[in-house]
């Protein structure tokens, strides 16, 4: 069956988002674990995660993926910006706990004049001061689209990143169709190429998630806009080839296109219309 969600509010705590994803008929989703510019958070309502885990049971609903706020930088030259960036996450992943086998995304950051390789070094220093062996969750490295100093444009520098953390069991990465696209990878007409040159250089045991995106600019334009699913430049046959693909069709994916419940709503069901299910 396609695991299927989109991104939705958090204000409102897991069950309302739980609830919120069935009436869409999403078995997963993707939310901000805090406001996405800010960094302060409410106490955790135990309550209503113990209410979540038991709807979600009950409802079929899959692994959930939590997105770190993208303003953060772990790779920032000011060492005041990475020190807020670390604990955010690390408060992040200690919440996180009580949602046990959810997936975290965060946006590698920007290495602004600092270089790649100097951006790579400190995100994994980061990464390796945050994860805790005893952890349950997966920390997800997010493909981008390289807008300005952006690490993460290529699968070499995420398996740079990868490489030089320790507790790497906890780490995968969560493909973007937008951002690759916008990197320059061509999915729309060499995704077999894309899949085979992800798995040679990270590994497709990494590949965790995918943000079903479609793109308001051409290939290589290196911009992040997201667009609606068959309304922008990677278009409606590329992105149901991509969810039908053998080596990821069995992955969770995500919808982060402009729109609302409704919009996302009709994507989920064309996309569930033009899956198809193993063996058949
Ligand atoms: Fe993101
Ligand atoms: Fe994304
Ligand atoms: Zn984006």
């Amino acid at each position: 069956m396609l695991t299927i969600g989109c991104h939705l509010s958090s204000s409102k705590g897991y069950l309302a988002m739980g609830k919120e994803a069935r009436k869409i008929n999403a078995n997963t989703f993707q939310f901000f674990t805090r406001n996405p510019r800010g960094g302060s958070v409410k106490a955790l309502d135990l309550k209503d995660v113990e209410e979540y885990l038991s709807y979600a049971r009950e409802q079929g609903i899959r692994q959930i993926l939590a997105h770190a706020p993208y303003t953060l930088n772990a790779c920032s030259a000011d060492e005041g910006l990475r020190a807020f960036a670390k604990n955010t996450m690390a408060d992040d992943l200690l919440r996180l706990e009580h949602i046990p086998g959810s997936c975290y995304n965060f946006h590698p950051g920007s290495h602004v004049k600092q270089g790649a390789e100097a951006g790579i070094s400190l995100i994994a220093d980061a990464l390796n001061e945050i994860l805790k062996p005893e952890q349950h969750t997966t920390v997800l490295l997010e493909t981008m689209a390289g807008k300005g100093s952006e690490v993460g444009r290529t699968f070499e520098e995420l398996r740079e990143i990868l490489d030089r953390v320790t507790l790497s069991d906890h780490m995968g990465v969560c493909l973007d169709t937008c951002h690759v696209w916008d990197g320059g990878y061509d999915i729309v007409n060499h995704l077999d190429d894309v899949v085979k040159e992800f798995d040679q250089v990270i590994g497709l045991g990494r590949l965790k998630a995918i943000h079903l995106n479609d793109s308001k600019n051409p290939l290589g334009a290196h911009k992040d806009r997201h667009e609606k699913i068959g309304q922008g430049y990677i278009g409606k046959e590329a992105l149901i080839r991509v969810i039908n693909h053998p080596m990821l069709k069995d992955l969770p994916f995500y919808l982060e296109t402009p729109n609302e419940l409704d919009g996302y709503k009709a994507e989920i069901a064309l996309l569930r219309e033009n899956y198809r299910e193993n063996g058949r």
